[in-house]
């Protein structure tokens, strides 16, 4: 099985959540937003994805993914914190800079999952008619990273160079493995033993990494790839199209973002929204902003202060489901849709690759 079609779950997009995390970042003074914007915090804004990257280096910590996306966000975070603390971890650690990044992926999750879900539907494998939509929400949020980078910076996403500046796995100090097996052990206690999850995390950043270097924009070699493979594919009946994790290149107009504010459905609850992807983006943002300025009140108060100030923080970052809370904040599975023509979308990415 080669590189891309190992991924088998879809991975919300890595250069909103950097641009995510940057804006939110703008509640700091300027010195502190240039010293926290580096490889560490980029690498962080990933969030719980890191272990959805995580299928190809064993032993794997893909349960994580699951379980971080589906409750205790607020608890963990708070620990990871704690444990930083108990380290002597100053703001310029990169462990530090990394959670900074870290806890602001679920409020960009959170606001955005039931827009894109609306938009990108789900594929069952036992529903053929649903089969066009296999990775369609990756490629969906993939989609709103051009056009989210296009509209805040005012350039071209294939000209971004984020990818290559992700911090690595010999970025991190001894401690920064530490303090996430002990977070994670006791945040989630049963799948693993506390010794063997440090080589856990380690092996989700490599795969992290790697995935991201090998989707990055500026770089089109794996994207043809990626076209020329699910071509060889057509007619086998595949399902899992690869050009999904690339970003997309052609893009007929289209109110994408829904910035005419046409009404859309929560993909659970049914309920009526006409927010545009800006709209949420922005609700986002300012819950980010507001979590990052606990993080750094948190970093300077007295010892004896800071069990309030975690606990505090705790209740910024929400303990409920990234992924489709419902109105109670605990998961729930998609019931409405409304999803674009991905077969369409995809295949004119395959024939700009190929030149045909
Ligand atoms: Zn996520």
């Amino acid at each position: 099985m080669d590189f891309v079609s190992r991924y088998i779950i879809g991975m919300p997009s890595q250069i909103s959540h950097i641009l995510h995390g940057l804006s939110c970042l703008k509640a700091l003074p300027v010195e502190r937003q240039e010293s926290l914007s580096d490889g560490a915090f980029m690498l962080g804004c990933q969030g719980p994805d890191i272990f959805y990257h995580n299928q190809r280096t064993r032993p794997s910590g893909l349960v994580y993914g699951t379980r971080l996306h589906r409750s205790g966000w607020g608890k963990f975070c708070a620990e990871l914190a704690r444990q930083g603390l108990r380290l002597g971890w100053t703001q310029e650690h990169p462990g530090y800079r990394f959670l900074a990044g870290w806890s602001l992926h679920a409020f960009l999750d959170r606001e955005l999952h039931p827009f894109v879900v609306w938009n990108a539907g789900w594929s069952e494998p036992s529903d053929p008619a649903t089969h066009s939509l296999a990775r369609a929400h990756a490629f969906f949020e993939r989609l709103l990273d051009v056009l989210f980078y296009q509209t805040l910076t005012h350039e071209n996403l294939f000209h971004c160079p984020w990818m290559a500046e992700l911090a690595e796995v010999e970025s991190f100090p001894e401690d920064f493995w530490v303090a996430m097996a002990q977070s994670l052990w006791r945040t989630y206690p049963g799948p693993y033993g506390l010794d063997e999850i440090p080589q856990r995390v380690r092996n989700a950043i490599t795969d992290t990494v790697g995935f991201l270097r090998h989707t990055d924009p500026r770089d089109e070699t794996a994207a043809r790839d990626a076209a020329l493979s699910d071509r060889a594919d057509a007619g086998l009946h595949k399902r899992l199209p690869r050009i999904a994790f690339f970003h997309p290149v052609i893009l007929p107009p289209a109110d994408y973002l829904n910035r005419q504010h046409t009404p859309w459905r929560h993909p659970v609850t049914g309920k009526e929204r006409t927010e545009s992807a800006e709209d949420l983006w922005q609700s986002a943002t300012l819950q980010g902003q507001e979590s990052i300025r606990c993080l750094a009140n948190l970093w300077q108060a007295p010892a004896e202060e800071r069990e309030k100030l975690l606990n505090t923080w705790e209740s910024v970052l929400g303990n409920g489901s990234l992924n489709l809370p419902g109105e109670d904040g605990s998961p729930h599975g998609p019931q409405f849709c409304h999803p674009l023509d991905f077969a369409h979308l995809m295949e004119l990415q395959r024939r700009y690759f190929l030149k045909d």
